[in-house]
Order: C-alpha cells, then structure tokens, then sequence
C-alpha cells in the first residue's frame, strides 16, 4: 500500500530480527514503545565513544562538542515540530515529565479557586493526574470532556463545556487506546476564543503523522522521544514563546540559574531555566537520529501506509468470531484496542506470545477511556511503519486458533 515499502524501515530494526519462543518477533506493541533503527543505537554508541562531556560548561573541547550535540537535538526537535525557534523546546524524559512541568510551573501560577481544566476522556492517565495534583492545592477542577460512542471526543459537549472560568484544555493529538484524532486545530481555536491555554498530548501523534505545532496554534505540545523510534528518558515540552517566557523554576539546580547567593537566586532564561541539573545528555542525540531517520522516509508516504494497514487490520480482525473493536471514528492512528468473547485479554496477549507476537493487555494507563466502554482491561496491538500486512495476518491466524481451542 502506498508509496512506502516497510522493508526498508524493517533491514534498519535490529531486534525485529530476533525470534520469542521459537518464532519471529512480531511487535505490535508500539503503542508501548517503539524498537529502535541501528542509526539511533550508533548515535548514543558514538556519542559515548566520542564525544561524552557534561554541557554548558568548562571551556574545553569535549564539553563545546557535547554542548553543540545536546543543542543541536534541541534544534532538531523544534524543526520536526515545525515551531519557531529552539528556544520553543524544553527537554525532559517523556511526555508524563513534560505535563508535570506545565502543570507545576504554569499551572502554579494560572489557576487558581473556581478555575477549571477541561480534560478529554481520551487522556493517558499522565495528561489527567498532573492536572489533579495541582488542581487540588490551587482549588480549581478537572472537568473530563466526554466522549461520543464511537470514541471521538463529544464536540457539543465540548463547546458546552468552555467558559471563561476555563484555563485550560488537555486533549491527546492520538488516543492510545482508541487511535482517535480529535479535531486538535479546531478545538484550540474555540479554547483561545475563551482565552483559555490547551496542551496537547502528542504521544501517540508524533511517529504516525507530520505535526505542525504553529499550524496547530498549540499552546504546549509534548512527546516522549522512545515511541518515535528514539531513547527512553527523553522528550520535549514546545511551549509558545510568550507563555514559556512567563514560566517559573518548577526545580531547582545547576544549569537553570543565573546567578546564586544565599540572600536569593536569579535564574537563566528559558528554555535552560526548565531544565534543571544533568538530564539525559544522549538523548537528544538519539532522538534527533530518530526524527532523521522517521523523515528520511517521506513521512506523508509513511503515514499514508499506516492508514492502509490499519483498515486492513480492522478488516482481518473483524473476522475473528467474537473479537470488537474498540472505537469507530474516522480519524485514528494505528491503534486497535480489542476484545474477545470468553477470552481474558491477558490470556489473550499470553497466548499471542507463545507465537512471538508481542500485544498489551490490561487498562492501558487511560482507565476512564477504557470505562466509557464497560471495561477494566482489554487487549491493543497496535502498529508502527516497520509492520507488514503479513504480520497482521499472523496475529489474526493465531488469534483464531485461539477461538477455535475455546
Ligand atoms: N500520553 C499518551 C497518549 C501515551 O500513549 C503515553 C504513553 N503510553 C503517555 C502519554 C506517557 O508517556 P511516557 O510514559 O513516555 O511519559
């Protein structure tokens, strides 16, 4: 399907090549994490046989070349997103890091008794606990935004929802458990006409499709780097410039200050300013091989395969006798969050694993999303651009089997 060919993504992957009980790896469990090309796991290598140094400090060459690596990640990053300036990226280690500065940074400072959150549904548990925390201590309220049967966020409601008590909108660019793509563009326009912030949850965006955070007028956009083919424990906030002007300290340490003394300190600017003490130097070097490596392909032409292989998944797993699917809307990335009549989904994912297929089962960290559905558990394959046709074949094989042994 399309103008893209999974073999060439699949000769870059070095553990697709592994086998689990005697089979091939087959993994659909991208929504999880996504496997890693050698040119992100030669990045890190080189950059610890080379180059390793701590940043933004002592005039020596090594520093100089690790401080012009970390900060050409961060140059990478804020090209990918399509934002403005460098100065736009805040690293961290993941998307749940990111929520939590915003929320104890910003959050601190611009909610306050009566406010309210407005949160969708669809949110991980990480886009929906932060805003709890800090709701609580500064009195304002996490209102959930609901959802429609067919999974999409409920845009009337939505709309019903929004007043100029809203400070904040929190919605995913792409549910985990139901690959939703809510209309983010629209949704934020109607946000600032209340003059409220929205951030949004790219987790599950970034890998599937082109982001443009400008176009998208976001006002927080974050991800976490290992589910687009790059390292754990690194990930980017992209905050518009104004409103991470405005941003506080939310930890203190070495590399975010300007200037200490024990009568008080004053602090860097931003983005350093967020990025307290020594974080994960490597990672953005292996995240931006990630990014180079993802838009080497043709990201449009990547995106468009994804698509076609979702619908056929859809469509093969329809087949199986007494499997749903979770979530109908039109919009979704590559995530198929099922169910099987008489079949535990973690017996579900146990039995896949005997054939070397790798699945999640259990609530997916988006409990309330999986609620809307009756649910406490249920099992997700979900898919990235180095799957084949094939390998959905193998999963609907072994999960027929499945039926057919009761
Ligand atoms: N949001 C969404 C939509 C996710 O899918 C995930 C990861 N499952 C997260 C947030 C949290 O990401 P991380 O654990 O990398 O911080």
């Amino acid at each position: 399907a399309g103008g893209f060919d999974p073999e060439l993504a699949r000769r870059d992957v070095p553990i697709l090549h592994r086998t689990v009980n005697g089979r091939p790896l087959v993994w659909l469990d991208n929504g999880a994490t996504t496997q890693k090309p050698r040119q992100v796991i030669e990045a890190l290598a080189g950059y610890y046989s080379t180059t390793n140094s701590n940043i933004h400090r002592g005039a020596h060459t090594l520093a100089r070349e690790a401080t012009e690596a970390y900060e050409g990640g961060r140059a990478a990053v804020a090209g990918f997103l399509g934002a403005a300036s460098p100065d736009s990226i805040v690293f961290t280690r993941g998307t749940t890091e990111a929520v939590n500065l915003v929320a104890q940074s910003w959050g601190r400072d611009n909610l306050g008794p009566g406010d309210e959150i407005l949160v969708s549904t669809l949110e991980h548990h990480s886009d929906i606990v932060p805003w709890q925390l800090i709701a609580k201590e500064r009195k304002a309220r996490v209102v959930p935004i609901p959802l429609l049967p067919d999974g999409q966020i409920d845009q009337t409601a939505f709309a019903d929802l929004l007043s100029f008590r809203t400070q904040l909108v929190a919605v995913s660019h792409a549910s985990n458990v139901l690959g939703t793509v809510p209309p983010v563009k629209e949704m934020t326009a109607l946000a600032h006409r209340y003059g409220a912030r929205v951030l949004v949850d790219g987790a599950q965006a970034v890998a599937h499709f082109p982001v443009d955070v400008q176009d998208l007028d976001a006002d927080f956009y974050v991800f976490s780097g290992h589910k687009l083919y790059g390292p754990t424990g690194i990930g980017a906030l992209y905050a518009k410039p104004d409103v991470l002007e405005g941003m506080r300290p939310w930890q203190g340490g070495g590399n975010m200050i300007d200037h200490v003394d024990f009568s008080g300190s004053t602090f860097a600017p931003v983005p350093h300013r967020l990025e307290a003490g020594t974080g994960d130097l490597s990672g953005p070097v292996g995240l931006r091989a990630a990014m180079e490596w993802l838009t080497s392909f043709d990201h449009r032409a990547v995106a468009a395969y994804e698509t076609a292989l979702t619908q056929y998944a859809q469509q093969a797993l329809a087949s199986v006798p007494g499997l749903e699917v979770l979530g109908s809307a039109p919009e979704r990335v590559a995530v198929l969050t099922f169910t099987m009549a008489g079949q535990d989904p973690s017996a579900i994912a146990s039995w896949l694993d005997q054939d070397g297929i790798a699945v999640r089962a259990g609530h997916h960290c988006a409990q309330p999303a999986l609620r809307f559905f009756g649910l406490e558990s249920a099992a997700r394959a979900s898919l990235a651009l180095y799957n084949t046709a094939e390998e959905v074949d193998q999963l609907v094989d072994s999960l027929m089997r499945l039926q057919e042994q009761g």
